[in-house]
């Protein structure tokens, strides 16, 4: 962990094992922190937020943009360690340390523009709103995407002036305590940012609840933030929430077949399956569906699974052997209760008990609307399809979801490419594409895939404090 800008064992001493999911290797012992550890995070974090909030955004912003730079300048070191400890392929790496770079860049270059405003009101009164920091806040992350999600929540906590503890995912610590050291060496007063590592049912909890944290930012399942809403909830402490997903993809029967294929595959396979905004649930105009089936098995056949620092690899392990084993256990359901027809895949690759938590790409047709595979997350490589009539079917079943998070489109009909956005439940909406989230715009879902919105310049508003003055002149 890293507390006060020094990086520390845990006060009990304990630590635990942080395996590679693609050997089984033990590759680190990390920090088993408790709330003791926290409420250490706590003072320093509390000694160094008035002065980090006193300095000026734009001397704020220069740490941020030296930061980028040591980033980029380590990429293929952060990568392979990200690799190491996530699992995903060494390329998928390499892009999300770079997509956390563009983030601290996109974030720097606002730092000028980042200001409070006047409001003439007449009649002799004058309003200004200010944007103060929060000051003390929380940042919990998961495992999937652990760099890029580092980045989301510190990098506009920092520029608005606040001061941060990151509780970082057990099974993805190393990368994330790896960017909070790019950021002390770019210039970053101690104290202003904190890792504590440790089980999040401890560690996460006794952020959520400790009295000093004004604001929470997490992102995991929805299980968990419906937990963290109501811990903060006592309090009236301020949430954020990126929860789970169960993204569909509509492929009509005008769309351009080969880039749909593509995008269901990148969609549904990269890190394993593993992405809030990963393709879940598959719908295809029936006219087109068998031919779509055909090419889609065949894409989804040439992955290549395998150890993700070898060349070659195109979909790495599971995260865990207890998440791999979610997910056999849920096709095997689906076999079992003859809810599906399985594709493609289904299988554990490789020798029985091999320490890697391989799954096979898998693809499921015709799979029943009761069956988990439409109605939980599924966290992992397997992708439903279902077949659809006309676009208020397809726009109906998409809707049919607890989830709200993503949605694509693929289609050339003018018409559909404006209408569809309007009528999917989501935070965000691609026709003709999907996965794609820039830092430039609003990121975040509706029903329970969460509260509130990352990124984009409505971080800004979400990371301070609107204090409203008004004066009679
Ligand atoms: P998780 O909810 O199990 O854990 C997320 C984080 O919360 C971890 O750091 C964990 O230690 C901590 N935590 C666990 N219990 C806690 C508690 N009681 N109080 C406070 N913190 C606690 O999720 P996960 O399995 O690590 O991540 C996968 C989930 O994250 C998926 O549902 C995925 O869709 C979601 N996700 C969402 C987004 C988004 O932006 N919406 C992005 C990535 C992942």
């Amino acid at each position: 962990m890293l507390i006060a800008g020094e990086r520390r064992e845990a006060s009990s001493g304990r630590s635990f094992e942080l395996t590679n999911p693609a050997t089984g290797e033990v590759i680190a012992r990390v920090p088993l922190g408790d709330a003791d550890d926290l409420r250490a995070a706590v003072e320093a974090v509390t000694a160094a937020a008035p002065g980090w909030g006193e300095t000026l955004a734009r001397d704020r912003g220069k740490v941020l943009a030296r930061a980028a730079t040591l980033i980029r300048a380590r990429t293929d070191r952060l990568a392979e360690q990200l690799t190491r400890e996530q699992g995903k392929p060494l390329r998928e790496a390499v892009d999300e340390v770079r997509g956390a770079a563009n983030v601290f860049e996109y974030y720097a270059g606002l730092a000028s523009s980042f200001s409070d405003s006047g409001v003439r009101l007449g009649g002799g009164l004058e309003a200004e709103v200010r944007h103060e920091p929060i000051g003390v806040t929380g940042a919990i992350i998961p495992w999937n995407m652990p760099a890029l999600l580092f980045a989301w929540k510190a990098v506009p906590a920092l520029l608005c002036g606040n001061a941060q503890i990151v509780k970082p995912a057990s099974t993805a610590p190393l990368t994330p305590l790896a960017l909070a050291e790019c950021l002390h060496e770019a210039g970053l007063p101690a104290g202003v940012l904190n890792v504590v590592t440790g089980p999040g049912e401890i560690v996460g909890e006794a952020l959520v609840t400790d009295p000093a944290v004004r604001k929470v930012s997490f992102t995991g399942s929805s299980a968990t933030g419906k937990r963290v809403m109501a811990l903060a909830a006592d309090r009236v402490a301020r949430i954020t929430l990126e929860l789970g997903g169960s993204d569909p993809m509509i492929v009509c029967a005008d769309a351009d077949l080969d880039s749909a294929v593509a995008g269901a595959v990148a969609g549904r396979y990269y890190n394993c399956g593993q992405v809030c905004t990963a393709v879940k649930r598959l719908f295809v105009q029936e006219t087109i569906a068998d031919e779509f089936v055909r090419r889609l098995t065949a894409s989804v056949s040439r992955l290549r699974v395998g150890n993700g620092l070898e060349a070659g690899t195109t979909m790495g392990p599971l995260n865990t052997i207890a998440a791999r084993d979610r997910i056999g256990g849920l096709v095997d359901r689906v076999r079992e209760k003859d809810e599906g027809t399985v594709e493609v895949g289904g299988t554990v690759p490789g020798a029985p008990g091999s320490a890697g938590a391989y799954y096979a790409p898998t693809v499921v047709t015709d799979v029943a609307p009761e069956s988990a595979l439409m109605t939980e997350e599924v966290f992992g490589p397997v992708l439903p399809v279902v077949r659809f009539s006309n676009l208020d079917e397809a726009i109906r079943l998409a809707n049919d979801s607890r989830f709200g998070l993503g949605a694509s489109i693929w289609t050339r009909n003018p018409e559909t490419i404006r209408e569809a956005p309007r009528r999917l439940q989501a935070g965000i909406v691609w026709v003709n594409l999907h996965l794609k989230v820039p830092p430039e715009v609003p990121f975040g879902g509706v029903k329970e895939s969460g509260l509130g919105r990352e990124n984009g310049v409505q971080a800004l508003e979400a990371w301070s404090e609107e204090k409203t003055v008004l004066v009679r002149l």
